[in-house]
């Protein structure tokens, strides 16, 4: 990590820094430097904690100093196997010995055996590769543009969902339903229509009043949202609303999907299939790659030179993601997720039971919120201290995204760390 020592004088809300290895004067907002006098040449866009992680074992990752921590986050969905999984890392090994990238202007037999696996599992037609969720999620609004032009209608529109998280780039930002996410970045990216969570009726009034909608876009599970689910009622409905109205039923399953929720794919819970399902995160369990799954009045929209990526679905992260899923399907790891996610809210339930200032424990699988009746970000660092990596989200839900690997034993270890901190905090 390249760091410098420097000395910080504070100039109101400005702070100014001369740093002593190259002698130069910079400027830094006072925010920044708050945790310390060490910086880096990164650029200021997360609120990190002081801790790096050095390597991992199954649930287990130590840091830089040697302390050991309980990963309940997997890199916020991410690792699905756990960490150094040695199924993963041999065919990672084999596959970097062989060739690691050769571009789209080339047929991939991982890439093809991948989108084989995908349309598969989800039922659904054909796969377009890229490397994280918003770029996933720019190609699945792109195709409801498309779908949209090729109807006739001039300006589509698509219906988004209050409280989402579609991704940072301009298209995903402005889907996205957080105002202070967006804040700053204006203008923003039309097109979109937003509305409550969970209501037919604002959607079925959307629907009457607005002649532009193409498409309706939703994660069945919310992550950062605050681990809110999708009545499976209301996704049966929606469904149903799609095909009447020849609408494109978007699932953004970046976070919620890949077995995380106890099924391959979160709507699976409410049995219905959409026209277009966008997944990265636990794909590759820790390589970068990302997927737009299209089917049905979705499928075969676009032609070539309409949409690419150069690292998409590239050797490595098409072996790495064909290696996850058949690990998650040899070691059974969805029903694991699903006895195990159930094991962690009933202990939670039962650890937290008449603690005021817990208002819900909720989630599917191993994708678990603990909404309190405070912002407990704080929580995040009490949880370093105690050796277990958690997340907050939405200012007030702890959310725990651990390994589909995690054992009952690692699940009953993670509430005996997690709820005394709770209960702490909560009694403060
Ligand atoms: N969609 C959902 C549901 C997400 O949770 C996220 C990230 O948290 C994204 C999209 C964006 O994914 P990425 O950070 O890989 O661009």
């Amino acid at each position: 990590m390249a760091q410098a020592i420097v000395d910080v004088l504070v100039v109101t809300d400005l702070a100014l820094i001369r740093d002593h290895t190259g002698g130069a004067s910079r400027r830094f907002s006072f925010k920044g430097l708050i945790k310390g006098v060490t910086m880096s040449h990164l650029m200021n866009n997360y609120a990190r904690l002081p801790i790096a992680l050095s390597h991992g074992d199954g649930s287990w990752v130590t840091d830089t100093e040697g302390r050991i921590y309980l990963d309940a986050l997997s890199g916020i969905a991410v690792s699905t196997l756990g960490h150094n999984h040695p199924v993963l890392v041999a065919a990672i090994a084999a596959q970097a010995g062989r060739i690691l990238h050769s571009s789209n202007l080339y047929r991939m037999p991982q890439q093809e055996d991948l989108a084989d696996k995908l349309a598969t599992l989800s039922g659904m037609d054909e796969v377009f590769f890229c490397n994280s969720g918003c770029e996933a999620n720019e190609a699945a609004i792109k195709l409801a543009r498309f779908y949209g032009h090729k109807l006739g209608v001039e300006n589509p529109s698509i219906i988004v969902m209050e409280n989402a998280f579609h991704g940072r780039t301009m298209a995903t930002l402005s889907a996205t339903g957080n105002r202070k996410a967006q804040a700053g970045f204006e203008p923003l990216v039309t097109g979109f229509v937003r509305v409550p969570y969970n209501d037919m009726d604002a959607i079925r009034n959307v629907g009457e009043h607005n002649q532009s909608v193409v498409a309706v876009m939703l994660e069945v599970l919310q992550g950062e949202g605050g681990i809110r689910i999708a009545d499976l009622d209301f996704q049966r409905e929606l469904r149903q609303i799609c095909d009447e109205k020849g609408w494109l039923l978007i699932c953004d399953e970046v976070q919620c999907g890949m077995g995380r929720t106890g099924t391959w794919f979160g709507f699976q819970h409410a049995a219905i299939v959409p026209d277009v399902v966008t997944l990265a995160k636990g794909l590759g369990g820790g390589v970068p790659v990302g997927a737009c799954i299209a089917g049905g009045k979705a499928a075969g929209l676009f032609g070539p030179g309409n949409h690419g990526s150069t690292f998409g679905g590239n050797q490595l992260a098409t072996t790495a993601a064909l290696t996850t899923i058949d690990v998650i399907e040899k070691d059974h790891l969805m029903a694991n997720a699903t006895t195990v996610g159930r094991l962690i809210r009933e202990a939670l339930g039962e650890a937290l039971a008449g603690q005021s200032g817990v208002i819900d424990i909720r989630g599917q699988g191993l994708m678990i919120g603990i909404e309190l009746d405070r912002p407990c970000g704080e929580l995040v660092q009490r949880g370093l201290d105690a050796g277990v990596l958690i997340n907050v989200t939405a200012e007030r839900v702890v959310r725990l995204l651990p390994p589909l690997t995690f054992s009952a034993e690692e699940g009953r270890e993670l509430v005996s760390r997690l709820a005394p901190l709770i209960v702490e905090f909560l009694s403060a």
